[in-house]
Protein backbone atom coordinates (compact mmCIF):
# COMPACT_ATOMS: atom_id res chain seq x y z
CA UNK A 1 0.00 0.00 0.00
CA UNK A 2 2.82 2.40 1.12
CA UNK A 3 4.66 2.10 -2.08
CA UNK A 4 1.32 2.63 -4.28
CA UNK A 5 1.02 5.93 -1.83
CA UNK A 6 4.55 7.16 -2.83
CA UNK A 7 4.07 6.34 -6.85
CA UNK A 8 0.88 8.58 -6.69
CA UNK A 9 2.78 11.15 -4.85
CA UNK A 10 5.72 11.05 -7.23
CA UNK A 11 3.23 11.19 -10.47
CA UNK A 12 1.46 14.16 -8.54
CA UNK A 13 4.84 16.24 -8.11
CA UNK A 14 5.63 15.48 -11.72
CA UNK A 15 2.84 16.65 -13.28
CA UNK A 16 2.48 19.75 -11.70
CA UNK A 17 6.83 20.09 -12.99
CA UNK A 18 5.08 19.52 -16.44
CA UNK A 19 2.64 21.91 -16.32
CA UNK A 20 5.37 24.60 -15.09
CA UNK A 21 7.59 23.93 -18.05
CA UNK A 22 4.84 24.23 -20.47
CA UNK A 23 3.87 27.74 -19.07
CA UNK A 24 7.19 28.86 -18.68
CA UNK A 25 7.86 27.54 -22.66
CA UNK A 26 4.47 29.27 -23.80
CA UNK A 27 5.48 32.42 -22.20
CA UNK A 28 8.95 32.86 -23.80
CA UNK A 29 7.69 31.76 -27.16
CA UNK A 30 4.78 34.47 -26.79
CA UNK A 31 7.53 36.71 -25.68
CA UNK A 32 9.41 36.44 -29.04
CA UNK A 33 6.53 38.17 -30.55
CA UNK A 34 6.67 41.30 -28.32
CA UNK A 35 7.69 44.03 -30.35
CA UNK A 36 6.99 42.46 -33.92
CA UNK A 37 4.55 44.95 -35.17
CA UNK A 38 2.08 44.49 -38.17
CA UNK A 39 -0.73 46.29 -39.87
CA UNK A 40 -3.81 45.11 -40.80
CA UNK A 41 -5.76 46.84 -43.83
CA UNK A 42 -9.18 46.96 -43.63
CA UNK A 43 -12.20 48.67 -45.44
CA UNK A 44 -14.70 49.92 -42.90
CA UNK A 45 -17.92 48.24 -45.01
CA UNK A 46 -17.43 44.83 -44.68
CA UNK A 47 -19.46 43.75 -47.86
CA UNK A 48 -16.57 45.38 -49.89
CA UNK A 49 -13.75 43.12 -48.92
CA UNK A 50 -12.90 39.86 -49.68
CA UNK A 51 -10.19 37.72 -48.09
CA UNK A 52 -9.24 35.87 -51.07
CA UNK A 53 -5.29 33.92 -51.27
CA UNK A 54 -5.17 36.34 -48.24
CA UNK A 55 -5.15 38.92 -50.48
CA UNK A 56 -8.03 42.07 -49.66
CA UNK A 57 -9.86 42.81 -52.73
CA UNK A 58 -11.54 45.89 -52.05
CA UNK A 59 -15.39 46.25 -54.32
CA UNK A 60 -16.55 49.81 -55.26
CA UNK A 61 -18.86 51.14 -57.44
CA UNK A 62 -17.77 53.12 -60.25
CA UNK A 63 -17.88 56.23 -60.02
CA UNK A 64 -17.42 56.42 -55.96
CA UNK A 65 -14.27 57.30 -54.00
CA UNK A 66 -12.30 55.38 -52.04
CA UNK A 67 -12.92 56.56 -48.71
CA UNK A 68 -13.48 53.70 -46.27
CA UNK A 69 -10.09 51.90 -46.31
CA UNK A 70 -7.92 51.88 -42.92
CA UNK A 71 -5.06 50.10 -41.32
CA UNK A 72 -4.85 48.97 -37.58
CA UNK A 73 -1.50 48.94 -36.51
CA UNK A 74 -0.97 45.97 -33.92
CA UNK A 75 2.26 45.77 -31.53
CA UNK A 76 1.78 42.37 -30.44
CA UNK A 77 -0.24 39.00 -30.99
CA UNK A 78 -1.32 39.98 -26.92
CA UNK A 79 -2.54 42.87 -28.29
CA UNK A 80 -5.33 42.56 -30.58
CA UNK A 81 -7.13 45.71 -30.48
CA UNK A 82 -4.82 47.54 -32.14
CA UNK A 83 -4.24 51.10 -33.82
CA UNK A 84 -6.38 52.53 -36.00
CA UNK A 85 -4.29 54.56 -38.68
CA UNK A 86 -6.00 57.44 -40.37
CA UNK A 87 -3.69 57.91 -43.28
CA UNK A 88 -3.45 54.67 -46.10
CA UNK A 89 -2.17 55.44 -49.84
CA UNK A 90 -2.85 53.32 -52.53
CA UNK A 91 0.32 53.02 -54.44
CA UNK A 92 -0.68 52.03 -58.45
CA UNK A 93 -2.65 52.89 -61.25
CA UNK A 94 -6.56 51.78 -61.43
CA UNK A 95 -10.16 53.95 -63.10
CA UNK A 96 -12.39 54.04 -60.90
CA UNK A 97 -14.58 54.83 -64.27
CA UNK A 98 -13.65 51.62 -66.19
CA UNK A 99 -15.13 48.17 -64.75
CA UNK A 100 -11.83 45.95 -63.78
CA UNK A 101 -9.74 44.41 -61.31
CA UNK A 102 -6.91 46.67 -60.08
CA UNK A 103 -3.48 45.19 -58.70
CA UNK A 104 -2.49 47.60 -56.28
CA UNK A 105 -0.75 48.32 -53.26
CA UNK A 106 -1.68 49.62 -49.61
CA UNK A 107 0.82 51.59 -47.79
CA UNK A 108 0.54 52.85 -43.96
CA UNK A 109 3.40 54.40 -41.90
CA UNK A 110 3.97 54.00 -38.02
CA UNK A 111 7.00 54.91 -36.03
CA UNK A 112 8.98 55.45 -39.00
CA UNK A 113 8.10 51.42 -39.91
CA UNK A 114 6.52 51.51 -44.07
CA UNK A 115 4.00 48.65 -44.03
CA UNK A 116 2.65 47.57 -47.76
CA UNK A 117 0.40 45.02 -49.10
CA UNK A 118 -0.65 43.52 -52.18
CA UNK A 119 -4.78 44.04 -52.67
CA UNK A 120 -6.99 44.43 -55.67
CA UNK A 121 -9.21 46.85 -56.26
CA UNK A 122 -11.82 45.55 -58.09
CA UNK A 123 -14.43 48.61 -59.82
CA UNK A 124 -17.58 46.93 -60.25
CA UNK A 125 -21.02 47.82 -60.72
CA UNK A 126 -23.06 47.25 -57.73
CA UNK A 127 -26.04 49.42 -57.92
CA UNK A 128 -28.97 48.73 -58.89
CA UNK A 129 -31.35 50.44 -61.35
CA UNK A 130 -33.89 52.87 -60.03
CA UNK A 131 -37.80 52.72 -61.23
CA UNK A 132 -39.61 55.82 -60.44
CA UNK A 133 -43.37 55.23 -61.35
CA UNK A 134 -45.45 58.28 -61.95
CA UNK A 135 -48.75 58.02 -60.67
CA UNK A 136 -50.22 56.54 -57.48
CA UNK A 137 -48.42 53.52 -55.97
CA UNK A 138 -51.78 52.59 -54.45
CA UNK A 139 -54.22 53.02 -57.17
CA UNK A 140 -57.88 52.78 -56.78
CA UNK A 141 -60.23 52.19 -59.98
CA UNK A 142 -63.74 52.21 -60.31
CA UNK A 143 -65.60 48.64 -62.13
CA UNK A 144 -65.37 48.95 -65.99
CA UNK A 145 -63.01 51.85 -66.06
CA UNK A 146 -59.50 51.12 -68.02
CA UNK A 147 -56.54 50.91 -66.59
CA UNK A 148 -54.52 53.33 -68.23
CA UNK A 149 -50.61 52.97 -67.27
CA UNK A 150 -49.51 56.44 -66.04
CA UNK A 151 -45.94 55.70 -67.10
CA UNK A 152 -42.59 54.92 -65.25
CA UNK A 153 -39.20 55.55 -66.05
CA UNK A 154 -36.00 53.76 -65.31
CA UNK A 155 -31.85 55.04 -64.53
CA UNK A 156 -29.09 53.04 -64.04
CA UNK A 157 -25.82 54.40 -62.56
CA UNK A 158 -23.64 52.60 -64.90
CA UNK A 159 -25.90 52.24 -67.81
CA UNK A 160 -28.45 56.06 -68.07
CA UNK A 161 -31.55 55.62 -69.38
CA UNK A 162 -32.93 51.75 -69.36
CA UNK A 163 -37.08 52.51 -69.27
CA UNK A 164 -36.99 50.58 -72.53
CA UNK A 165 -35.71 47.46 -70.76
CA UNK A 166 -38.39 48.06 -67.97
CA UNK A 167 -40.52 44.93 -68.48
CA UNK A 168 -43.96 44.78 -66.22
CA UNK A 169 -45.62 41.82 -65.08
CA UNK A 170 -49.37 41.26 -65.20
CA UNK A 171 -52.64 43.03 -66.27
CA UNK A 172 -55.23 44.80 -64.03
CA UNK A 173 -58.21 42.76 -63.65
CA UNK A 174 -61.52 43.42 -63.76
CA UNK A 175 -62.06 43.25 -60.47
CA UNK A 176 -60.16 42.76 -57.40
CA UNK A 177 -56.85 43.48 -56.20
CA UNK A 178 -54.05 43.66 -59.02
CA UNK A 179 -50.27 44.05 -58.38
CA UNK A 180 -48.37 45.16 -61.49
CA UNK A 181 -44.53 44.07 -61.57
CA UNK A 182 -42.24 46.67 -62.74
CA UNK A 183 -38.85 44.41 -63.45
CA UNK A 184 -35.74 46.02 -64.83
CA UNK A 185 -31.61 44.72 -65.09
CA UNK A 186 -28.75 46.54 -65.87
CA UNK A 187 -25.94 45.18 -68.31
CA UNK A 188 -24.14 44.24 -64.48
CA UNK A 189 -26.79 42.18 -63.40
CA UNK A 190 -28.06 44.28 -60.86
CA UNK A 191 -32.30 43.51 -61.00
CA UNK A 192 -34.84 45.99 -59.59
CA UNK A 193 -38.54 45.11 -58.52
CA UNK A 194 -41.14 48.05 -57.96
CA UNK A 195 -44.88 47.46 -57.63
CA UNK A 196 -48.02 49.32 -58.12
CA UNK A 197 -51.00 47.84 -56.40
CA UNK A 198 -54.30 48.64 -58.36
CA UNK A 199 -57.74 47.90 -56.08
CA UNK A 200 -60.72 47.59 -58.56
CA UNK A 201 -63.98 48.38 -57.09
CA UNK A 202 -67.49 48.13 -57.63
CA UNK A 203 -69.49 51.51 -56.61
CA UNK A 204 -72.50 51.38 -54.91
CA UNK A 205 -75.74 50.80 -57.07
CA UNK A 206 -73.84 49.15 -60.03
CA UNK A 207 -75.42 46.64 -61.25
CA UNK A 208 -73.17 43.23 -61.43
CA UNK A 209 -73.82 40.07 -63.74
CA UNK A 210 -71.07 37.22 -62.71
CA UNK A 211 -71.61 34.54 -65.08
CA UNK A 212 -69.94 31.40 -63.90
CA UNK A 213 -68.72 28.33 -66.46
CA UNK A 214 -68.48 24.60 -64.98
CA UNK A 215 -66.75 21.49 -66.36
CA UNK A 216 -64.44 23.05 -69.39
CA UNK A 217 -62.41 23.05 -70.62
CA UNK A 218 -63.35 22.34 -74.16
CA UNK A 219 -64.10 22.80 -77.82
CA UNK A 220 -66.52 25.76 -77.57
CA UNK A 221 -64.35 27.23 -74.81
CA UNK A 222 -62.30 29.46 -76.89
CA UNK A 223 -65.49 30.74 -79.23
CA UNK A 224 -66.94 31.84 -75.89
CA UNK A 225 -63.73 33.65 -74.91
CA UNK A 226 -63.92 35.74 -78.09
CA UNK A 227 -67.55 36.18 -77.68
CA UNK A 228 -66.85 37.81 -74.16
CA UNK A 229 -64.55 39.84 -75.76
CA UNK A 230 -66.10 41.19 -78.28
CA UNK A 231 -68.17 42.98 -75.38
CA UNK A 232 -65.71 43.24 -73.12
CA UNK A 233 -67.05 41.14 -70.54
CA UNK A 234 -65.54 38.79 -67.89
CA UNK A 235 -66.17 35.64 -66.34
CA UNK A 236 -65.15 32.82 -64.35
CA UNK A 237 -64.39 29.55 -65.43
CA UNK A 238 -64.97 26.40 -62.50
CA UNK A 239 -62.42 24.48 -64.45
CA UNK A 240 -62.24 20.19 -64.48
CA UNK A 241 -59.75 18.19 -66.59
CA UNK A 242 -62.05 18.46 -69.33
CA UNK A 243 -61.09 18.03 -72.38
CA UNK A 244 -57.28 17.52 -72.62
CA UNK A 245 -56.77 19.00 -76.23
CA UNK A 246 -58.32 22.67 -74.60
CA UNK A 247 -55.86 22.88 -71.47
CA UNK A 248 -54.82 25.57 -73.49
CA UNK A 249 -57.99 27.78 -72.92
CA UNK A 250 -57.50 27.88 -69.08
CA UNK A 251 -54.57 30.06 -69.43
CA UNK A 252 -55.73 31.92 -72.32
CA UNK A 253 -59.04 32.91 -70.26
CA UNK A 254 -57.10 33.56 -67.39
CA UNK A 255 -54.53 36.21 -69.61
CA UNK A 256 -57.80 37.62 -70.89
CA UNK A 257 -59.09 38.44 -67.38
CA UNK A 258 -61.09 35.96 -66.53
CA UNK A 259 -61.01 34.84 -63.13
CA UNK A 260 -60.37 30.63 -62.94
CA UNK A 261 -61.57 28.38 -60.14
CA UNK A 262 -61.78 25.04 -59.69
CA UNK A 263 -64.52 22.45 -59.43
CA UNK A 264 -63.50 19.06 -60.11
CA UNK A 265 -60.20 17.15 -61.70
CA UNK A 266 -62.09 14.22 -62.86
CA UNK A 267 -66.14 15.41 -61.61
CA UNK A 268 -66.70 11.59 -60.62
CA UNK A 269 -68.76 11.94 -57.87
CA UNK A 270 -68.71 8.44 -56.79
CA UNK A 271 -64.69 9.11 -56.40
CA UNK A 272 -64.90 12.83 -55.24
CA UNK A 273 -67.34 12.34 -52.52
CA UNK A 274 -66.37 8.69 -51.77
CA UNK A 275 -64.13 10.20 -49.01
CA UNK A 276 -62.72 14.02 -47.53
CA UNK A 277 -59.41 12.50 -48.29
CA UNK A 278 -60.59 11.76 -52.02
CA UNK A 279 -62.02 15.40 -52.50
CA UNK A 280 -58.60 16.85 -51.68
CA UNK A 281 -56.71 14.57 -53.65
CA UNK A 282 -58.92 15.24 -56.29
CA UNK A 283 -58.62 19.28 -55.72
CA UNK A 284 -54.96 19.06 -55.80
CA UNK A 285 -54.76 17.66 -58.88
CA UNK A 286 -57.30 20.57 -60.47
CA UNK A 287 -55.21 22.96 -58.33
CA UNK A 288 -52.19 21.64 -59.95
CA UNK A 289 -53.58 22.18 -63.75
CA UNK A 290 -54.65 25.84 -62.89
CA UNK A 291 -51.18 26.82 -61.50
CA UNK A 292 -49.46 25.23 -64.55
CA UNK A 293 -51.87 27.55 -66.87
CA UNK A 294 -52.04 30.77 -65.15
CA UNK A 295 -48.96 30.63 -62.67
CA UNK A 296 -51.50 31.77 -59.98
CA UNK A 297 -53.26 29.46 -56.87
CA UNK A 298 -57.26 29.84 -57.89
CA UNK A 299 -58.64 30.53 -54.55
CA UNK A 300 -62.33 29.57 -54.95
CA UNK A 301 -64.07 26.21 -55.91
CA UNK A 302 -67.41 24.94 -56.71
CA UNK A 303 -68.39 21.69 -55.48
CA UNK A 304 -69.69 19.47 -58.37
CA UNK A 305 -73.61 19.29 -57.61
CA UNK A 306 -73.59 22.25 -55.75
CA UNK A 307 -73.18 22.48 -51.79
CA UNK A 308 -76.61 22.14 -51.04
CA UNK A 309 -76.36 18.25 -53.42
CA UNK A 310 -77.68 15.33 -52.16
CA UNK A 311 -76.32 12.76 -54.78
CA UNK A 312 -73.07 12.54 -52.52
CA UNK A 313 -74.97 10.99 -49.77
CA UNK A 314 -74.53 7.77 -51.81
CA UNK A 315 -71.33 7.60 -51.48
CA UNK A 316 -70.19 9.31 -48.03
CA UNK A 317 -72.76 10.43 -45.45
CA UNK A 318 -72.16 14.05 -43.82
CA UNK A 319 -69.43 14.68 -46.51
CA UNK A 320 -71.03 17.94 -47.76
CA UNK A 321 -70.47 19.39 -43.28
CA UNK A 322 -67.24 17.99 -43.46
CA UNK A 323 -66.21 20.25 -46.54
CA UNK A 324 -67.37 23.13 -45.85
CA UNK A 325 -66.05 23.23 -42.42
CA UNK A 326 -62.34 22.18 -43.77
CA UNK A 327 -62.35 23.87 -46.86
CA UNK A 328 -60.69 27.42 -45.04
CA UNK A 329 -58.31 25.39 -44.20
CA UNK A 330 -57.12 24.47 -48.12
CA UNK A 331 -57.37 28.44 -48.43
CA UNK A 332 -60.35 28.12 -50.72
CA UNK A 333 -63.62 29.52 -50.08
CA UNK A 334 -66.61 28.28 -52.43
CA UNK A 335 -69.33 29.66 -54.33
CA UNK A 336 -72.79 28.23 -56.08
CA UNK A 337 -75.40 30.09 -57.93
CA UNK A 338 -78.20 31.95 -57.52
CA UNK A 339 -78.93 31.92 -61.38
CA UNK A 340 -79.41 28.07 -63.31
CA UNK A 341 -79.85 27.96 -66.26
CA UNK A 342 -80.85 24.11 -67.05
CA UNK A 343 -78.04 24.35 -69.69
CA UNK A 344 -76.97 20.61 -68.83
CA UNK A 345 -80.68 19.43 -68.08
CA UNK A 346 -83.89 20.69 -70.00
CA UNK A 347 -82.46 23.79 -71.51
CA UNK A 348 -81.28 22.32 -74.79
CA UNK A 349 -81.54 24.80 -77.00
CA UNK A 350 -79.90 28.56 -76.88
CA UNK A 351 -83.52 30.45 -76.68
CA UNK A 352 -84.15 28.09 -73.96
CA UNK A 353 -80.98 29.32 -72.10
CA UNK A 354 -81.75 33.07 -72.84
CA UNK A 355 -84.75 32.94 -71.57
CA UNK A 356 -83.82 31.28 -68.38
CA UNK A 357 -81.38 33.26 -67.49
CA UNK A 358 -83.10 36.30 -67.87
CA UNK A 359 -86.02 34.96 -66.32
CA UNK A 360 -83.45 34.05 -63.42
CA UNK A 361 -81.95 37.69 -62.81
CA UNK A 362 -85.19 39.16 -63.29
CA UNK A 363 -86.56 37.11 -60.45
CA UNK A 364 -83.79 37.68 -57.61
CA UNK A 365 -84.24 40.66 -55.18
CA UNK A 366 -82.33 44.02 -56.58
CA UNK A 367 -79.80 43.52 -53.66
CA UNK A 368 -78.94 40.43 -55.14
CA UNK A 369 -76.02 39.74 -57.49
CA UNK A 370 -76.82 37.39 -59.66
CA UNK A 371 -74.50 34.54 -60.14
CA UNK A 372 -75.46 32.80 -63.34
CA UNK A 373 -74.41 28.69 -63.49
CA UNK A 374 -73.79 27.56 -66.90
CA UNK A 375 -71.23 25.32 -68.59
CA UNK A 376 -68.89 25.87 -71.38
CA UNK A 377 -68.81 22.10 -72.47
CA UNK A 378 -72.02 22.85 -74.34
CA UNK A 379 -72.53 24.47 -77.99
CA UNK A 380 -76.33 25.81 -77.02
CA UNK A 381 -74.75 27.67 -74.27
CA UNK A 382 -71.73 28.91 -75.86
CA UNK A 383 -74.24 30.35 -78.24
CA UNK A 384 -76.95 32.04 -75.93
CA UNK A 385 -73.82 34.16 -74.02
CA UNK A 386 -74.13 37.01 -76.63
CA UNK A 387 -77.33 37.59 -76.60
CA UNK A 388 -77.03 37.10 -72.62
CA UNK A 389 -74.96 39.62 -72.31
CA UNK A 390 -76.42 42.01 -75.08
CA UNK A 391 -79.42 41.91 -72.70
CA UNK A 392 -77.45 42.67 -69.59
CA UNK A 393 -75.77 45.93 -70.93
CA UNK A 394 -78.62 47.27 -72.10
CA UNK A 395 -80.17 46.81 -68.72
CA UNK A 396 -76.88 48.46 -67.39
CA UNK A 397 -75.25 45.47 -65.86
CA UNK A 398 -71.31 45.09 -65.52
CA UNK A 399 -70.24 41.37 -66.06
CA UNK A 400 -67.46 40.79 -63.87
CA UNK A 401 -64.97 38.13 -62.50
CA UNK A 402 -65.59 36.45 -59.24
CA UNK A 403 -63.26 37.27 -56.71
CA UNK A 404 -62.95 36.34 -53.23
CA UNK A 405 -64.48 38.57 -51.42
CA UNK A 406 -67.77 39.55 -54.20
CA UNK A 407 -71.37 38.48 -53.24
CA UNK A 408 -70.59 34.93 -52.85
CA UNK A 409 -73.73 33.04 -53.06
CA UNK A 410 -73.43 29.35 -50.93
CA UNK A 411 -76.05 26.91 -50.70
CA UNK A 412 -77.50 25.09 -47.32
CA UNK A 413 -75.67 21.92 -46.61
CA UNK A 414 -77.90 18.73 -47.22
CA UNK A 415 -75.98 16.58 -46.56
ZN1 LIG B 1 -70.06 20.29 -62.97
Amino acid sequence: MDSIKQFIKEKHIMSKLAFCVIFILIYVFLLSFKNVPYIEFMVTEEERVLKEDSKLKINYNVDEDIQHITATYKETILNQEGIVLDKVEVVGDYDKTTLGEYPVKLRAEHDGFVYEEDVIIWVRDLMRPVIALEGERFMKLTAGEAYVEPGFSATDNHDGDVTDQVVVHGTVRANGRTYLKYEVTDSNGNTRVVKRRIDVEIPEGQKVIYLTFDDGPSEYTGALLDVLDAYDAKATFFITNGDEAYHDMIGEAYKKGHTIGVHSFSHDVSEVYSSTKAFYDDLQWIQNLAVIQTGVVPNIVRFPYGTGNTISEQYEKGIMSDLTSTIHMHNYTYCDWNVNSDDCGEAQTEAEVISNVINGIQALDAEEAPIVLLHDVNKHTVDAVDDIIEWGQANGYLFLPLVEDSPLVQQEVKN
